[in-house]
């Protein structure tokens, strides 16, 4: 099942705070081919007729049901897009992967499901594997023969998994690590065939292990009572002297950190991609109901409230959909360009860790969307939708996990800008020669601005100047706690915030833009008017958190100056969003869908 590969140009990772890439530069949903198209349309048919008709007995944990799902998704290639063919994979590019994971989380159990096996249980293997573990287990675990998990957490480490307990010692024969600790959470641990265990060997060394389920003394726990996702399974896996083959080591010895955050880093992008689909299933629910309930001797769709609900879930969905889609790209043309030199798994991952910013902004905004959107859909649904036998009911209790898992929120956006920092101090970035331009530039004072020019061209200087505001506030917090900078975590968050709002308005700005060039003004105008609504609001909270920062960072006269200079950054015109969110809601109403799928 390989695909077409698209190949656009990779800028580097982080580049977008400080580049303006043109439209044709990245990567969009109207750019899927039609193999892309078909492996998404497979995985959406797939969960309408097979999985969402048996979800009364999915959330009653029906006994082997999830199991049997996972393997009869595994015939049709869809357990394991990341594989290669070679090991009886499906071997997608990162796009045909994306779209896969998106059309597959209709269904919050069975994505949690999905990604638990085919992302962080399967890909340790890919990218760390010996050939000869390759050839054992990626076969097994393509054809759903094998259903894998991967176990970090433990009771007592989860953001904090280095402090992880779990020993591991040689046996006086040197054939078997002998595996004794607790693992926590792990997703699939009730019916899962082969566990990726981290654990310490001599109680030092962070280290990676292939456990089968039948190896002896790999013991995993009963179901946990979740608030959401009933449908996957989330058990503790007990490790009592369990023994553990020699050739069943991960990677290297004291490496285990290694294969643990690479493949999380992978996760948080599919986990962004699983909430977009999650998120367009849901708001083709409450546009339905919009219609179907009265009140008032109306459709309730036809209240100026419920419209503006149904259009700000479709314009933040827009938004997370173009920042997923422009990474991928990014990512399969980096991954195209290395092709041929090196090794291909080595390679994949190299393109992952130079998207991880990209990655851990998919995970946060995607998962914040997602609540948005379920919480909203909750309200269209009025008190039916505080009841279980209406789907938003369930989409809202699935959402919440995914702000917590793969890295919490807070540890991801603490990790965005570390990330974005050692790439300054590395040279890797340019964003410290950028942060002396701008404090030159406002030395010299106001200049004379052109007005700007052609489709959303006002919005275009927002996003500049939105970058000019992170580059002043993180630029003033570097200078004043340099080192110390990681101490200061609400400041770090604000920073953090104003980068994922950068890259949501600019992925947007570009996919409409994109857009208009192709098919022209007139037929790209809703997706225009999505995007001025989403940038006036976004610029908003941009000024918001550059003031937080700012303030937090300066004081006395030099804060009045700071502040002056953030005021002209962030001069905009004033934005009719009523109306605006009107003609985007009737686009929704249309159809009772998303109505940018493709686009
Ligand atoms: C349903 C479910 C499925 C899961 N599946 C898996 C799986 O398959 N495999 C696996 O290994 N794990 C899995 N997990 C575990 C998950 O990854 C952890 O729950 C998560 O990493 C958070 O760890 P914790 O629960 O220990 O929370 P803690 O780390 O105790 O965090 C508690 C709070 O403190 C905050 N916090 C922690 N450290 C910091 C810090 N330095 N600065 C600021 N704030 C901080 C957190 O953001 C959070 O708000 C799963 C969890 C759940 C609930």
């Amino acid at each position: 099942m390989a695909t077409s590969v698209l190949t656009k140009t990779a800028a580097k990772g982080g580049s977008f705070l400080l580049e303006s890439p043109s439209p044709q530069d990245v990567f969009t949903p109207a750019d899927l081919s039609d193999d892309q198209k078909l492996i998404g349309q497979t995985a959406e048919e797939f969960v309408l007729k097979e999985v969402l008709p048996l979800a009364k007995e999915l959330e009653a944990k029906k006994p082997g049901l999830m199991a049997e799902l996972t393997r009869k998704a595994a015939e049709l290639g869809l357990m394991s897009g990341g594989t290669p063919e070679e090991y009886g994979g499906a071997g997608l590019d990162k796009v045909a992967a994306t779209m896969l994971t998106e059309k597959i989380a209709m269904y919050g159990g069975f994505a949690v499901t999905h990604g638990a096996h085919a992302g962080i249980g399967t890909l340790p293997l890919v990218y760390f594997g010996t050939e000869e573990q390759k050839k054992k287990y990626l076969p097994k675990l393509a054809s759903g023969e094998f259903i894998g998990a991967y176990c970090l957490s433990e009771p007592q480490a989860g953001s904090d998994a280095q402090n992880l307990l779990t020993r591991a010692e040689l046996n006086k024969e040197g054939t078997h690590y002998i595996l004794n600790g607790q693992k926590m959470w792990i997703t699939n641990g009730g019916f899962a065939d082969l566990f990726i265990v981290f654990a310490k060997v001599d109680g030092e060394k962070l280290t990676a292990f292939i456990v089968e389920r039948t190896f002896p003394g790999c013991k995993p726990g009963n179901e946990e009572h979740k608030m959401g996702i009933h449908g996957s399974s989330t058990t503790p896996v007990f490790l009592e002297n369990c023994l553990v083959p020699k050739e069943n080591v991960l990677h290297e010895i004291g490496r285990g950190h290694i294969v643990a955050f690479n493949v999380l880093n992978a996760g948080r992008f599919t986990l962004g991609a699983s909430c977009v689909g999650g998120s367009k299933y849901v708001l083709m629910t409450a546009s339905k109901y919009s219609k179907e309930r009265k009140a008032f001797g109306k459709q309730i769709g036809d209240f100026g409230l419920i419209k503006e609900k149904l259009a700000e879930m479709a314009i933040r969905i827009f938004a997370v959909e173009s920042m997923i889609y422009r990474s991928a790209g990014y990512m399969e043309a980096a991954m195209a360009a290395a092709a041929g030199s090196g090794n291909k798994a080595q390679n994949t991952m190299k393109a992952l860790e130079e998207y991880a910013i990209e990655s851990s902004i998919a995970k946060v905004y995607g998962s914040e969307m997602l609540d948005f959107v379920v919480d909203e859909a909750v309200q269209v649904f009025g008190g039916y939708g505080f009841h279980e036998d209406y789907p938003v009911c369930r989409a809202y209790r699935d959402s919440r996990i995914n702000r917590i898992f793969e890295g919490t929120n807070e540890i991801n956006r603490m990790l965005i800008i570390q990330m974005l920092m050692k790439r300054a101090l590395g040279g890797q970035l340019p964003l410290i020669p950028a942060a002396m331009k701008l404090a030159d530039e406002i030395l010299a004072g106001p200049s004379f601005e052109e007005t700007p020019e052609g489709v959303l061209a006002e919005e275009a200087r927002i996003i500049a100047n939105a970058k000019k505001m992170f580059l002043q506030a993180a630029g003033g917090a570097m200078q004043k706690y340099r080192e110390k900078l990681a101490e200061e975590q609400e400041l770090i968050a604000a920073l953090a915030n104003i980068v994922m709002e950068i890259y949501a308005m600019e992925s947007s700005l570009l996919r409409a833009q994109k857009a208009a060039a192709a098919k022209g003004e007139t037929a790209a105008a809703v997706m225009i008017d999505a995007v001025r609504v989403f940038i006036a609001d976004a610029a908003e909270r941009v000024d918001h958190e550059a003031k937080r920062a700012i303030a937090a960072v300066h004081e006395g006269d030099m804060l009045t100056t700071q502040l002056a200079v953030l005021r002209r950054f962030g001069k905009r015109p004033v934005v009719d969003t009523i109306a605006i969110r009107r003609r985007v809601a009737a686009a929704i109403q249309a159809q009772d869908r998303y109505p940018f799928e493709g686009r």
